[in-house]
Formats: C-alpha cells, structure tokens, sequence
C-alpha cells in the first residue's frame, strides 16, 4: 500500500501541519491502496503563499522557457506511462487497458493540444493605437474530480503554466494518488520552486479554503454542480474569478435515419468508464418508427458489456468509484422502476458471481418518461434510459429540457437536419455521427454544466487577464 502523506509545496515534500490520514480505496477490492492526508488551513496557506512568491518571476520568464519545461514534462508524463496506468486503475476503477490508453491517453492529448495552440498564441496584439496584451491572471487553485483524473489535471495545470500563472492543486481526495505522481512528474522536469504546489484534501477543507482565500485570483473546477455552487459562493467574497466543468446529461437524439451503428455507439459510449464521464450520452432519445428496434440493439449491447477485475486486460467495464456512488446509483435504478420505467437490461445489484467491489450490473431503461428521476438526474452509472420522439421540434425540446448543457449527441443520415438541430440544442458541444471532436476543441457547457471552457486557444484564455495599453508609441 502506497504512503504519502507529504504535501508537495515551494518545490519540496512536506510534511502536513496536522497528520489526518486518510485510506484511498481501490474500487474493485473495497480495500486500502494508499494512505495521504489531508490538509489544514496552515498547509493551504503555505502552498498560496509559495505560488504567490513565486507568481512574478515565473510570469517574466520567456515564453520559450516555460514551454521548454513543459515540453520536459510531456517526455517524462510519456516515459512513466505505466506508473500513471497504475496509479489511475487502483485509485478509480478503470481496468488497466482503459487506464493505459484514454485515461493516460487523455492528458498527452490535451499536453499536445496545447502546444500546438501556444504556436499560435497572442500575447499581445495591437488595436490602432493601443497595445492589447494577454497576461496571467495570477495563482490559481485547480480542484479536481476523480473520474478522468489526468484529463482534468492536464486541462488546467498545463495552460496556467504555459500562460505564467502559479497554482495549488487539490485533487479529489477520492484519487489523489495519480495528481501525487504528476506532482512528481512536476518536480522531475525541474519547473521553478512555487510555480506548482500540491496539497491533498477534503472539499470542506483545502477545497474551500482555496476557494475563499483572499491571496487566490482564481478558482478552475471540475465537478458536481453542487460543489461548483458552493465554490463559486465562497469565492464571491473576494471576486476571484470561477472556471467551472461541471455535471450533465447528455441526450443523443437518433432519427429513424440514423447509420445502423448508432444505437449500439450510444450504448457503448454511455457505459464507457462505467459511466462515470460528466459528457457521457445518458438520455437516448428515439424517433418512434425506429423506438422497437433500438431497444432491442440497446438490450443486447448492454448485455454483452463486461463487468470485470480492473487487473485484467480487455474492454470490459470496471467497478464506480466508492461505496457512495454504488449506493446512489442503486437507489435511482430503484426509483427508475418505482417511478415505472422498465428494465430490459441489467439492473439492481452486482453482476452475477460478484460479491466484492463496486461493480454495477449494465442497465437501460425503456418506456422512460420525462418527469422521472431518472431522466432528470445524472446518475454517473452505467445506466441509460430510452424514450421515443415524434417530431424533429419535439426531440430539440426534450433535449433541451434540462438544467445541464454540456455535450449533445445527434444522429441522421441527413446533414442539413444535423446541422439544423445542432444549432438549437442547448449545449456547449454537440457531437453528431460518432465524430468526436478535434485536438484544442473547447470543452465546456452552458447552464449548468458551468461557465468554464477547456483545451487548446480557449483553455489558455480561461487563466488570462487582458490588458489595453494606450499612449505608447507601437514601433
Ligand atoms: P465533487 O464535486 O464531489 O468533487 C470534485 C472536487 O471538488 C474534489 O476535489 C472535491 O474534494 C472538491 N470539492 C467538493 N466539495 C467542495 C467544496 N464545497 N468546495 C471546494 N471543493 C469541493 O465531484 P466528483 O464526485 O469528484 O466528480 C463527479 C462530478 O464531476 C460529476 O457531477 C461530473 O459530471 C462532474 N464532472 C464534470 C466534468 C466537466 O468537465 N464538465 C468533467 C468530469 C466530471
């Protein structure tokens, strides 16, 4: 079992102010994989005291210098691949094919991704007269989730570096051990002492210390609606600015001519990660010609996705991520059939022959209305419900019926209807065909699934301010 209970603050390990342990369970055993703990109120400070000291100095370094180290710590993210693998199945679940290819995949991707809109990047422009110039905001807090845990930590520590800003870093305390290998990562390719700080803790400690903390200029987050509303009020008091990812529901609107994999595409991508993605198409929403049919390819799709042991190499899904969530995704496959839905696959209880670990039985509901819980709610499960359309007008109402807006799903063979429908559903993507989106796209939702957007150009601008300068001779 791994012991770390070390904070990485001022480019050192230290030791926390107050030991507080903290048991960081592996899923799949419900037992113990690692030890950290959890911070206090002296250790936060300390951390944004070191990324304050050191804002200045790395905020004037060359850009071609930052970007050098992140270079460094793209070689080095690529040559302890397995470590993070690792690290990332036993903190979260994920079997260790999906750990070593989208988990890990996801933060080379987006490292790259920025890169390559850095080449492009302003600093500064000129506007007539005036000099408009893009400088960093200042030190930032990144608080993170456990789902995808690299993607999100490369989304916000790599462009508040490449832009000069100095951060802390929480990561869920759920999965920490991954940002605990990052921060070595970190250390490794030799950025400056205080420009990245680590600090593990619990969201009613380090998270919301961070978050009200008057030397913090701004707070990126990615998570639960509920925590970013709580964020976002205890930053209020010093009006640092708030980057929020938060949660969805994601509808995947199939016309009757749609291509013939769709259905089983939208099953598939819904139970990937065991269902633990804020983007994952969670309502299917049918046109009623096609509604028979694509309960029976969503019945045998769901029930030909293993369940299985995270050690072992495959496609199949692993466990959800905590006793927690096994026990609020129970209860709403349970309010599903209350409320009348009916199983056609999967539901309550372990798969068959499993009697240990978080594992969730693959499960869609038919015959699912709008009213019902479980068509409202993100459940964060391998869990899909089905309801039928009639109109084109009726399918973008019921997409947009809901208070997320993160990523929507459209499939018809039509492009003119693609493009149509597209435009008026309420999301900040929308992925149609099974085309997913390309290197440096935005990632971000409207509503809310937050206000934040991520990756490439925009990613870069979320850690900025911008400043005009006027009365200056431009040469
Ligand atoms: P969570 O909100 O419980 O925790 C996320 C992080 O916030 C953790 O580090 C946690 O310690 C911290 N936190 C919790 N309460 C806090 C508070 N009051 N103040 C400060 N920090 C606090 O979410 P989770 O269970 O870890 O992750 C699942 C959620 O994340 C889902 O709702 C999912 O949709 C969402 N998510 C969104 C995106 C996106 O980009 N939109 C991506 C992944 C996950």
């Amino acid at each position: 079992m791994l012991e770390k209970r070390q904070f990485y603050i001022d480019g050192q390990w230290v030791d926390p102010a107050i030991p507080n342990d903290f048991h960081v369970i592996d899923p799949a055993t419900e037992e113990a994989c690692g030890v950290i703990s959890l911070g206090e109120q002296a250790d936060t400070d300390a951390a944004v005291s070191a990324a304050r000291n050191s804002f200045q100095s790395w905020a004037n370094t060359p850009l071609d210098q930052r970007v050098a180290l992140i270079k460094k710590l793209g070689d080095i993210y690529s040559a302890r691949r397995d470590e993070m693998a690792e690290a990332i199945r036993a903190e979260m679940g994920a079997p260790i094919d999906l750990a070593r290819n989208s988990q890990w995949g996801a933060g080379g991707w987006h490292l790259s991704g920025f890169l390559q809109a850095l080449e492009k990047f302003d600093f500064e422009q000129k506007m007539d007269a005036d000099r408009i110039r893009t400088e960093p905001i200042g030190v930032c807090a990144l608080i993170t989730p456990w789902n995808w845990p690299m993607n999100q930590v490369v989304l916000k520590a790599i462009p508040a570096l490449a832009v000069g800003c100095t951060m802390v870093l929480k990561p869920s305390e759920i999965a920490p051990l991954s940002s605990l290998l990052f921060a070595e990562m970190v250390h490794e390719a030799g950025f400056p002492a205080g420009v990245f700080n680590l600090v593990n803790g619990d969201g009613a400690g380090v998270g919301s210390q961070l978050s009200a903390h008057p030397d913090v200029d701004m707070v990126s987050f990615t998570g639960s609606t509920r925590a970013g509303i709580a964020i976002t009020k205890a930053a209020a008091d010093s009006l640092k600015r708030v980057s929020l990812e938060l949660g969805g529901k994601g509808a995947n609107v199939i016309f009757a001519d749609a291509d013939e994999k769709a259905v089983k595409r939208g099953v598939i991508h819904c139970m990937n990660n065991s269902g633990q993605s804020c983007n994952a198409p969670t309502r299917m929403i049918v046109e009623r010609s096609a509604y028979p049919h694509a309960l029976e390819v969503a019945k045998a799709t769901a029930l030909a996705t293993e369940v299985g042991p995270t050690t072992e190499s495959g496609r199949h899904i692993g466990p959800v991520v905590s006793e927690t969530q096994f026990n609020k995704i129970q209860g709403l496959i349970e309010t599903g059939i209350r409320e009348g839905a009916t199983v056609i696959a999967g539901g309550l209880g372990r798969p068959e022959g499993m009697n240990k670990g978080y594992f969730v039985r693959p499960t869609v509901f038919a015959d699912v209305t709008p009213e019902m819980t479980i068509y409202r709610e993100e459940i964060f499960g391998p869990v899909l419900s089905i309801i039928p359309f009639d109109t084109e007008e009726q399918a973008i109402a019921m997409a947009n019926d809901t208070v997320y807006g993160l990523t929507n799903y459209i499939q018809t063979d039509d492009d003119e209807k693609r493009l149509r429908v597209a435009r008026q559903v309420r999301s900040g993507m929308v992925e149609t065909n099974g085309v997913g989106r390309v290197q440096g796209s935005p990632f971000g939702g409207y509503k809310q699934s937050g206000n934040g957007r991520e990756g490439g150009k925009w990613g870069l601008e979320e850690f900025c301010e911008v400043k005009a300068i006027s009365g200056v001779p431009i040469g």
